[in-house]
């Protein structure tokens, strides 16, 4: 049976599970509203869309004890295992076969990095498609990744300041089309402070069909 289960671990951190494989994104688990330590994660695989604080996060250090390689943008990689992590570095295009269950494609994604270039990734796992923007501006392109990879979820950043805002997030969701929208990157700290029903009115208004998931941190959804 396809499906995953899709947890928010608060800012942009995200662990996403079927039966077999746990994935975590961005595990920046030290975040204000997260509802995990880092020493009690188990993944099999960390995926790092960029080098910033709030991103990487705890996953060299998660990978040094779990021994989950962090799949991230080839700069990174090396940056990582420089640091004694395990990493697997890539670019964007794609896809990294992880198992017969689970690919990453690296995307494009508009803003900032010291370690080779800011990127979005898209997951394929057991049958859903993922995308996990990154931090990232809006851009028409996000049009070909809704054509491309047709993600079932797409995890937007709303926060604005760093990234789009709740507005833009909403264009954002009428290029990719996608048949879930998840907010994150808001309300971790004053300057990204964002009320995630306006991003949910933006998008009822855009993209009627596609169903925003308003998610706690520690609370997950079911996606099949
Ligand atoms: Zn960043």
């Amino acid at each position: 049976m396809k499906g995953v289960n899709i947890k928010w671990l608060g800012h942009a951190a995200f662990e996403i599970s079927d039966q077999k494989t746990t994935v975590l994104i961005d595990p920046w688990l030290t975040n204000p509203l997260s509802p995990v330590k880092p020493e009690n994660v188990k993944p099999d695989y960390i995926v790092v869309t960029h080098d910033h604080s709030d991103h990487l996060g705890e996953a060299v250090e998660i990978s040094k004890r779990t021994g989950a390689p962090i799949i991230c943008v080839y700069e990174l990689a090396n940056h990582i295992i420089k640091s004694g992590g395990k990493a697997i570095g890539m670019n964007i295009g794609g896809p990294a076969v992880l198992n017969n269950e689970l690919k990453v494609y690296l995307t494009q994604a508009f803003h900032s990095s010291t370690y080779g270039s800011p990127t979005g990734a898209v997951i394929f796992m057991n049958g859903i498609r993922i995308y996990h923007a990154g931090d990232t501006g809006l851009f028409g392109d996000m049009r070909l990744i809704g054509e491309i990879y047709d993600p079932d979820v797409a995890l937007l950043p709303i926060g604005g300041f760093f990234t789009m805002n709740a507005e833009q997030a909403a264009i954002a969701v009428q290029l990719i089309a996608p048949r879930y929208a998840i907010p994150m990157h808001y309300n971790t700290f004053d300057v990204i402070k964002q009320d995630p029903h306006l991003f949910e009115e933006a998008v009822k208004k855009l993209r009627p069909s596609t169903e925003v998931i308003i998610l706690k941190p520690g609370e997950e959804r079911e996606i099949s």
